[in-house]
């Protein structure tokens, strides 16, 4: 089950992915967790990518598109995987064509608003990076992390104003490559407008609903 995830900063694609994975045993392969550990490592990979992580600009192609190779050559993608944050472009996704055959495309979706909301209601632990929700999910004692006693805090990236703007730069860089996977007839639409508990098994039924069954 060759998988490849899509959707919205602040959709949830990571959550969705990472429980997937755990399901049917499949590695979540996110390009950005990849640069983020090689540049804590100090890797000559780490350097290289380095400014452009710390600038939000796209790695260049032909080093994105190495290190999805290599690590789609692993083992343990012998019985699939989920990739996440990638591809970027619509040359990442060609090459992504001549490295291996994508079975399906799940694009998440859900109403600008409601991305808007999840978004910047988030606040999060200045210690220890615990994730809540100002309305949904609050901590305990307001300002406190529940687990660490740190403080939590609004991070500035997460203010609507700065969602929106995101949401806009998401829709223009990905259209092309929505556009290229729908023409294929990969593509299918995942409504994640509900929360996790809900997205998390509308998708292992609708994949599923493709033949793919987890493991016992
Ligand atoms: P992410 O966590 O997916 O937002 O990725 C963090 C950063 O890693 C991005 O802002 C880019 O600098 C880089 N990155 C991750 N995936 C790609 C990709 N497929 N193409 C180019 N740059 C990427």
């Amino acid at each position: 089950m060759r998988l490849v995830f899509m959707g919205p900063p602040g959709i949830g694609k990571g959550t969705y992915a990472s429980a997937v994975s755990k399901k049917y045993g499949i590695p979540h392969i996110s390009t950005g967790d990849i640069f983020r550990e090689e540049i804590k490592k100090g890797s000559p990979l780490g350097l290289k990518v380095k400014e452009y992580v710390s600038r939000g600009e796209l790695v260049p192609d032909d080093i994105v598109i190495e290190v999805v190779r290599r690590r789609l050559s692993r083992e343990d993608c012998k019985k699939g995987f989920i990739l996440d944050g990638y591809p970027r472009t619509l040359r990442q996704a060609e090459a992504l064509d001549e490295i291996t055959k994508i079975d399906l495309v799940l694009n998440f979706v859900a109403p600008d608003e409601i991305i808007i909301e999840r978004v910047s209601g988030r606040i999060i632990c200045s210690k220890c990076g615990a994730i809540y929700h100002e309305k949904w999910r609050p901590p305990r004692k307001p300002g406190v992390c529940d687990v660490c006693g740190g403080r939590v805090i609004k991070r500035e990236d997460d203010r609507p104003e700065v969602v929106k703007h995101r949401l806009e730069l998401y829709k223009r860089q990905f259209a092309p490559i929505i556009e290229y996977y729908r023409r294929k007839g990969l593509l299918v639409d995942v409504d994640a407008s509900d929360t996790a508990d809900v997205v998390i098994p509308r998708i292992i039924r609708l994949l599923e609903s493709y033949g793919f069954k987890p493991p016992r």
